[in-house]
């Protein structure tokens, strides 16, 4: 008889399927539906791709499957269609993509379903018990009572403080029985919004623009964008209401975790559907329920993070994704996609409306615009009585600094506070001071397994490399002389603080950073104490950047800016100025006008002159007429291979084999390999080679092409490799 064979996906870093013959008389399983199959000496589950095949090996060498786990695929076509799409789009093996969109419980073999509760029922032995009968066993006598008026959940009979033992030994009698039932949730009902609000001019525009295009299911992707405080939710609230109504479900990406509890709140309390929302801080099982609802329809609203793109619905009707220029809907390592663009497809291929919004768009998502991919809105008005902030800028030259505070600003401080006022003073570094210094000999705070300095923290005593975590506590003499003249250098938020407590005594200061807020729920609590004006003085890293409402704020501060004026890194002024006008939102929310003051010692740099004369628009354009003169993205493809190992050598010579294979390709460029900006991480040394086109698809090709050969060099067993398509972060 002659065996059936299937090719699977695993989950291992290898860019290519595997074949697996069929158990005699087993039934075909299905595509998109897991197996348990036999790999070197392991077990792992993969993912059926192909029925049906001729295998490429001689058949009697190939293993048999061991667990055929579903009978149905686990996606819809659509989101399988995705899936397998990702997997080609950014080179990466369909194993780990698909792993990686499964909820972890699923990827681990459970069965996807609902959870399941035990349920005890009287028999009809049971029924004829009479109390009399049981007078010497009372809590018996309390289990049968409890289920005199029908079947009670177990975690009801344990409420009641029934021991185990006396279910138990009813059911040998046989007095009560057991079963199983599904959690499966309800279907929903559209029951309108409470309390809209009256939509400006503007936001009547966007949400009339958006109505005919999501009844007909077109998959038009639309720009919102609108300054902060101009009322993007609402327009997001009143776009779904018809949505909803029509019995379609709608999903919200947000970039971060700690946004989602205040999201999901303004969401439910606007409709009165199910919301599911899966965040990070869910258990596996919890994830996998969400998951579920989202797939069978029970889920009205689902609201996720990044990898929430890949949560499966039974009819969406809309998407948004909030804070679309944001960084973290970049996955990072791994499978390094990124949600927006994924939307985009997602949205093409499952037909359905999607609305990116932000205050400070990505330069790519205004590309898009310009070349009519995307509709454009625009809300340039805030919303509510609420001002646009006024913005200046301190030149730091030739004046009196102190950690890093211009007297000019202490001063400008001062009068906001007396006023009654809250001001917030933002500095993207914490700790106390970025490295320790010998005054004598100039030797450095170095941490000893990464290129880079180790940070001096006060207020913990000890000096923490911030990108690997080593820690130590504070030398009191040079590691290179012996001399005790140590002194710090570079200015963290804990030196702002302490500064600022001298220099202005008698005000409050709350600082909210990383450090600051380290326990579970106190960063919650230091957002609330700040937006209830608890503080008149906030000093703040990138956690307040975004999407807080501190009503009684009239002063936002930069500290330090400079940096990004002059990066390696061609994306740096584009973060600069999103960053800029995030923080540049907090101020002046409520009635009183905002103002934002910028420190620096190159006010007359160009971006400083747009950002702040002229706004993001002018900035935007601008610098995207810079890109295509450079052609740099968005003007141009761009894929970075990533080395590290505990050599130098290895790391290096692992890229300097890969570039001499693509020796002589045309239309890439091949730039490198150069060690990577942070040249050593937790005792590895880190290379990177830049692969640039003017064209996306010789790019691929090539990929696609020399992947396989990549993966077989020898010089791969000394150093690991990845490959990032569409690069944020060159670090
Ligand atoms: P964004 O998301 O653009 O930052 P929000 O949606 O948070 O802005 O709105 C800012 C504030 O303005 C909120 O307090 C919101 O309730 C209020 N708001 C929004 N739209 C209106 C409107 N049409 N009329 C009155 N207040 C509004
Ligand atoms: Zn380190
Ligand atoms: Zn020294």
């Amino acid at each position: 008889m002659s065996h059936q064979f299937i090719r699977v996906a695993l989950p291992v870093p290898l860019r290519r399927l595997f074949d697996y013959r069929l158990p005699e008389r087993a039934a075909m399983p299905v595509v998109g539906g897991r197996v348990r199959v036999p790999f070197g000496q392991r077990q792992l589950i993969g993912f059926v791709v192909e029925q049906n095949v001729t295998p490429e090996l001689d058949p009697e060498t190939i293993k048999p499957v061991t667990e055929v786990l579903d009978q149905e695929p686990l996606w819809p076509l659509s989101i399988w269609q995705l899936l397998v799409w990702a997997a080609r789009y950014y080179h990466h093996p369909l194993g780990d993509v698909l792993s990686h969109a499964a909820p972890a419980l699923v990827r681990q073999g459970q069965l996807p379903r609902y959870e399941q509760t035990t349920w005890y029922t009287l028999t009809k032995e049971g029924e004829a018990v009479t109390p009399a009968d049981l007078a010497r066993a009372p809590q018996q006598q309390r289990l049968l009572a409890a289920l005199a008026n029908g079947p009670a959940e177990a975690s009801v009979v344990r409420a009641l403080d029934i021991p185990a033992s006396t279910v138990k030994t009813l059911l040998d009698k046989q007095w009560i029985s057991t079963e199983q039932r599904s959690n499966e949730p309800q279907n929903w009902v559209f029951t309108g919004a409470n309390d809209p609000l009256q939509l400006n001019t503007e936001q009547a525009v966007a949400v009339a623009a958006m109505k005919a295009p999501l009844e007909r299911g077109d998959p038009t992707v639309w720009l919102l964008e609108g300054v902060t405080g101009s009322g993007k939710t609402e327009v997001y609230l009143q776009a779904m209401a018809p949505v909803l109504e029509r019995g379609q479900q709608v999903v919200i990406l947000v970039p971060e975790i700690g946004l989602t509890p205040q999201t999901v709140a303004r969401f439910s309390k606007r409709f009165n559907v199910p919301i599911v929302s899966l965040h990070s801080g869910l258990t596996d099982s919890e994830r996998l329920q969400g998951w579920l609802q989202a797939r069978d329809g029970k889920a009205a609203i689902i609201i996720g993070t990044r990898s929430a793109i890949f949560t499966p619905c039974q009819n969406i009707g809309l998407m948004i994704l909030d804070e679309e220029h944001d960084n973290s809907f970049k996955q990072q390592d791994g499978f390094r996609y990124n949600a927006r663009d994924l939307a985009v497809k997602r949205a093409h291929q499952e037909g359905f409306g999607l609305v990116l919004g932000s205050a400070t768009p990505s330069l790519e998502s205004l590309a898009n615009v310009a070349a009519k991919r995307y509709q454009y809105l625009r809300l340039t008005q805030r919303a509510g009585p609420a001002q646009q902030a006024q913005h200046a800028v301190i030149d730091l030259k030739q004046q009196r600094i102190e950690s890093g505070l211009s007297d000019q600003l202490l001063t400008t401080m001062a009068k906001h506070l007396q006023a009654g006022n809250q001001v917030l003073i933002f500095l993207n570094r914490r700790g106390y001071a970025s490295a320790l210094l010998c005054h004598e000999c100039g030797w450095v705070s170095e941490c000893h397994r990464c290129q880079a300095n180790m940070t001096l923290h006060q207020f913990d005593h000890l000096l923490q490399c911030h990108h690997c975590g080593a820690q130590k506590s504070i030398p009191r003499q040079c590691g290179g002389c012996g001399s005790t003249q140590l002194v710090s250098q570079g200015i963290g938020t804990e030196q702002v603080q302490e500064t600022i407590a001298r220099r202005l005594p008698g005000y409050g200061i709350l600082r909210i950073d990383r450090d600051s807020t380290r326990r579970k729920g106190q960063l919650a609590e230091a957002l609330n104490a700040a937006a209830e004006g608890d503080y008149p003085i906030l000093i703040g890293t990138q956690m307040v950047a975004k999407g807080h409402h501190f009503p009684n704020v009239t002063l936002v501060a930069l500290l330090d800016v400079d940096g990004a004026l002059y990066s390696s890194d061609f994306r740096a002024a584009e973060r600069l100025a999103q960053l800029y006008l995030q923080v540049a939102g907090r101020a002046g929310r409520a009635e009183k006008k905002g103002t934002v003051v910028l420190q620096t010692h190159h006010p007359e740099h160009p971006l400083i002159q747009e950002l702040v004369n002229n706004g993001y628009n002018d900035f935007a354009r601008a610098a995207l007429e810079e890109r295509k003169l450079a052609l740099l993205p968005p003007y141009a493809a761009m894929a970075l291979i990533r080395s590290e190992a505990t050599s130098k050598d290895a790391a290096e010579q692992l890229l300097k084999a890969i570039a001499s294979c693509l020796q002589g390709v045309d239309n890439v460029t091949v730039i490198g390999p150069m060690p990577a900006p942070l040249g050593r991480r937790a005792g590895r040394y880190r290379y990177q080679l830049l692969l640039h086109a003017e064209q996306r698809a010789p790019l691929h090709n090539i990929l696609m092409h020399y992947l396989p050969t990549f993966e077989k060099l020898p010089e791969t067993r000394k150093a690991r490799w990845s490959l990032d398509i569409d690069p944020q972060d060159f670090a």
